[in-house]
């Protein structure tokens, strides 16, 4: 049986455990000393908002590296709970549970980008924040991102800002149909969004959303989705791993192939724009660019996720270092790894509704000796539900997706 190393406590418990690691914190090696931060090293502890995969697979990345972690969320029993020293359930809005868990870590990140500004602001009393706060303000809210990014002469999706029907209307005409129309906020997945075709009425469509404030955006009839996943250092040196090739189901991601097959200009175009949008925004972390490549060769930004990505989970059997040890490497101000593909991959995700018809069948699927599984710890199997996914890695994209097709397949065969 496995042991669980997780020690749990609810945040209402102000008996937090002490790290044993103050006494470097004593030194001062986690604040500025003069000009750079010092790094913060391995024995020290990080703190992670947010508990879902993105911070499990950040915890196994910062223990394999001698980090302890301490995560911090709503949820009980979480996939980075089960891999983390301490879990810590509490509201967000908790802002003494906030404070006490911030007291006890070196550093601060999240996994999510809807951290609300207040425990943000209260975390970075006691520890520094990074990203910092100002880049989940801009990501967390689609107007904004939008705006933010078209001003500094980036290409983004055409949009409008919508807040009521009758500004609907007007941004129907401008902007013509078919088009979309998303919540500015709390939106993921294809959630808070819908598709507006010309027989739509306006005042049917803004009911339906059901929200005070909302983008309008052209729909891009893409030729693909690509992504770009950077990891930036304090001292501003960037890693990147794309463009990576995406393929989404019901609004949810799919397939990931890297490398994307693509003309060399455009890949390239792709990562100067991610780099360019990192250096822009003073990211210190994680970020991920989603890009829209129209049919006629543009690229445009579809959205920014300030924090690993599910497309680029394949670094981890992929490449040198992977999205997770880079933001372990980035907030703690060590240097960079190397973000070497090793070879060609593609990553299914599984989604829960692999097990309608019971458990599937793990061992058909890693027959195939180049796949690997990854799973999260969810005890609910719900649909639409992300448990895990696989890395199949080939000589070619072509191989690589083919056989994590294959293995995903067999895990339904009778
Ligand atoms: P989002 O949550 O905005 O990333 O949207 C999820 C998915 O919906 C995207 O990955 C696209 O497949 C699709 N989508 C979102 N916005 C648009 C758009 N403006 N045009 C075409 N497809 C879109």
């Amino acid at each position: 049986m496995q042991r669980r190393p997780t020690q749990s406590v609810m945040a209402g418990d102000a008996r937090l455990r002490c790290s044993p690691d103050n006494s470097w914190m004593v030194s001062g090696s986690c604040f500025p000393m003069a000009g750079m931060p010092a790094s913060i090293l391995p024995g020290a502890t990080l703190g992670v908002l947010g508990s879902g995969q993105l911070g499990r697979m950040f915890a196994l990345a910062a223990r394999q590296m001698g980090y302890r972690v301490h995560v911090f969320s709503p949820d009980e029993d979480s996939p980075t709970g089960h891999v983390a020293d301490l879990e810590i359930t509490g509201s967000y809005d908790d802002l003494d549970a906030v404070a006490r868990f911030a007291r006890e870590v070196q550093v601060v990140t999240f996994e999510f980008e809807n951290v609300p500004a207040l425990t943000a602001e209260t975390a970075a009393r006691f520890a520094p924040v990074r990203p910092d706060y100002s880049v989940l303000h801009v990501t967390q809210h689609r107007l904004r991102e939008k705006s933010t990014l078209a001003a500094a002469g980036f290409p983004v999706t055409p949009f409008r800002a919508v807040h009521n029907s009758t500004e609907l209307t007007s941004a129907l005409i401008e902007l013509g149909c078919p088009a979309v129309l998303k919540t500015a906020a709390w939106g993921y997945d294809g959630k808070g969004q819908v598709r507006i075709t010309p027989n739509d009425s306006p005042e049917t469509v803004w009911r339906q959303l059901g929200t005070q404030e909302a983008i309008l955006e052209s729909f891009i009839d893409f030729d693909q989705e690509l992504s770009v996943v950077a990891a930036r250092g304090i001292d501003g040196s960037i890693a990147h791993y794309g463009p990576i090739s995406n393929r989404h189901a019901n609004h949810i991601l799919d397939l990931s192939v890297y490398p994307a097959e693509l003309n060399s200009s455009i890949a390239k175009d792709a990562v100067d724009i991610a780099q360019a949008v990192m250096t822009q925004l003073d990211v210190v972390g994680v970020l991920c660019v989603e890009f829209f490549l129209t049919r006629d060769g543009r690229l445009l930004i579809n959205e920014l996720a300030p924090r690993p990505h599910n497309s680029g989970h394949l670094t981890i059997d992929a490449c040198v270092t992977c999205q997770f040890e880079q933001q372990v490497r980035a907030i703690c101000g060590l240097p960079l790894g190397s973000d070497r593909l090793l070879a060609p991959a593609a990553m299914v995700n599984l989604l829960g509704d692999l097990w309608k018809h019971g458990e599937p069948r793990w061992e058909a699927a890693l027959a195939s000796r180049e796949v690997k599984l990854h799973l999260y710890g969810k005890r609910k199997p719900l649909p639409g539900r992300k448990m895990g996914h696989l890395t199949a890695l080939g000589a070619s994209p072509q191989e690589a997706t083919e056989r994590a097709l294959a293995a995903r397949a067999a895990l339904m065969q009778q």
